[in-house]
């Protein structure tokens, strides 16, 4: 077999919680590429999340730095491969956390704003009120929302003394985390972000494919600051590692790279990643649609200048989240796995309906005052019940997404790829098929976004040369056939909706709380 000296590829996954450093083998089994991909190590560090406030995230984006490359070099001594033997590094990350440097020195103006951070929401509320909306939403594909980087650049420039004029003189820069990560890497040489991560900004016009000069005038954000566009899959430049230079061969957004490296490349091929949420990610080709229910249009890893290509895609809010609940705030549990042996010793879930609004309800039903409930509850209901109630709601949450995009967009959805954390519990991935009544296929390899950001390494750097070769790498783990019958389901997705429906609009906005407060005082 041709044995060629640089046959490994380096994926760096940048996390919300984490960095890990993802060595794949290239070179494995019949030497065909047929038996897939072999990871060769793995390395991952947790940093720190600062609370400074009620509804703040931050990360320290040194720190981001100082993890990823830590894992970079963990991995390679743990694997015994040297640097020299890596042909290429590919860079996924956490999509939407804001980044703010100075060109000269490299130093971070301030923390990384990190995706969930809701300060912004006042800034939303205002541009909504300008009467923002369509224009954001038929531009960006997105819903104005905190999440996005938009606002947390603008506050940025709002906040930090003197940012706004650094900013217009050229002396500070913007980035997500890739471009942040792909700056240190090249020593402050290259500037860039790919497609993917530029559309969850809330800045990038993912029509025209270029950022858009209206939202950027609305925030009073300087365009200098802005990193260049390119593909997912591009040479962004080298880092030297080892005394050796590896090319930075790609750069995507985590729920994009997912959905590469579950192979979707058609359009109508779908994936649910289950992690701490659940993100349904359909492959749109180049159509641009705008959801009617709730869902996000973006662009996908296989953008190219002037041809943009675009995924719909839906999330969950709490998806395995609801296990560590069960572990953590219930101790039901000790451990996620064990969820699934618990299940699994009842026949069902004994009327027992679980809605882990915890956080309000995400796409499709969109209630920020929903809050979680258990329901059905009686006097045979035990621990069995309650932990097979609970997995049963993330597969729910994840029929009522599929249901919305299949409105939305027509097309039908013959078979789930599914992936993350939560995928390795069978039971679930049964509940699944069952309640979908369509197929669950899980691949063996299940870290399918450093994967992602692997194939499109390899595929720029000439490992492989198409995508259908990638498409042969793809390899089974387990197929789940839906086995339920239809009254069966019926009764369950009645019941689910019921649920849904009572815990609506629980939690009471602030001010009619402040006014019921007033009103029991003066009674
Ligand atoms: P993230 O990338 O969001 O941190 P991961 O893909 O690592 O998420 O998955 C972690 C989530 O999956 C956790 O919420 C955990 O509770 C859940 N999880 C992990 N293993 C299992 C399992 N066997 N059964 C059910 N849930 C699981």
């Amino acid at each position: 077999m041709d044995r060629s000296p640089r046959r490994y590829l380096l994926a760096l996954d940048q996390g919300t919680t984490s960095s890990r450093a993802i060595l794949f083998d290239t070179q494995t089994g019949d030497g065909g590429g047929r038996s897939g991909l072999r990871i060769a190590a793995v390395a991952q560090k947790e940093f720190t999340q600062f609370y400074p406030q009620a509804g703040y995230v931050e990360h320290d984006a040194e720190e981001i730095v100082g993890s990823q490359t830590e894992v970079m070099s963990r991995a390679l001594r743990e694997s015994g491969v040297s640097a020299c033997e890596i042909a290429a590094i590919g860079i996924t990350n956490q999509r939407e956390t804001t980044v703010v440097w100075d060109r000269k020195t490299g130093r971070p103006i301030y923390n990384a704003i990190v995706w969930q951070c809701r300060r912004t929401a006042p800034q939303c509320e205002s541009m909504i009120a300008d009467g923002c909306e369509k224009y954001v939403r038929d531009n960006t594909g997105l819903r104005i929302d905190a999440y996005f980087s938009a606002t947390k650049v603008k506050w940025l420039l709002d906040n930090i003394p003197g940012a706004r004029d650094r900013a217009r003189n050229g002396e500070l820069l913007f980035g997500t985390v890739d471009t942040w990560l792909i700056w240190r890497l090249t020593g402050g040489k290259v500037h860039a972000t790919d497609y993917t991560n530029a559309s969850r900004t809330m800045l990038f016009n993912i029509r025209t494919m270029d950022w858009d000069d209206n939202i950027l005038y609305e925030l009073g954000i300087p365009r200098c600051m802005l990193p260049e566009v390119v593909p997912s899959g591009h040479i962004f430049g080298t880092t030297r590692l080892e005394g050796a230079d590896i090319p930075i061969a790609s750069a995507v957004g985590d729920q994009q790279a997912a959905l590469f490296g579950q192979a979707c490349f058609e359009k109508g091929e779908v994936k649910n990643t289950y992690g701490t949420g659940c993100f349904l990610l359909m492959n749109m080709g180049d159509e641009f649609r705008l959801s009617r229910q709730g869902m996000l249009t973006t662009l996908s890893a296989g953008s190219r200048p002037g041809k943009p290509e675009y995924v719909m895609e839906g999330s969950v809010f709490v998806g395995g989240a609801v296990v560590q609940w069960l572990r953590d705030e219930l101790g039901l549990i000790s451990s996620a796995a064990e969820s699934e042996y618990f299940a699994a010793q009842v026949p069902d879930n004994g009327g027992v309906v679980v809605v882990p609004a915890f956080t309000g309800l995400g796409a499709p039903h969109w209630d920020m005052y929903a809050r979680g409930a258990v329901f059905g509850l009686t006097r045979g209901a035990g621990k069995n019940h309650l932990v097979r109630a609970a997995l049963e709601s993330i597969a729910f949450q994840s029929r009522d997404v599929v249901d919305a995009i299949t409105a939305d967009t027509g097309i039908p959805i013959r078979t789930l790829k599914v992936d993350g954390g939560a995928s390795a519990n069978n039971f679930l991935m049964q509940f699944q098929a069952d309640i979908l009544n369509r197929e669950v296929i899980r691949p063996s390899i299940r870290e399918t976004t450093a994967l992602g950001a692997a194939y499109l390494a390899g595929l720029t750097c000439g490992i492989w040369e198409s995508t259908d070769q990638i498409r042969r790498q793809w390899t089974l783990d387990r197929r789940f056939a839906p086995a339920m019958e239809k009254e069966a389901r019926t009764a369950l997705l009645h019941r689910w909706h019921r649920g849904v429906e009572r815990c609506r609009g629980w939690q009471e906005p602030a001010v009619s709380a402040a006014k019921a407060a007033e009103a029991a005082q003066t009674d």
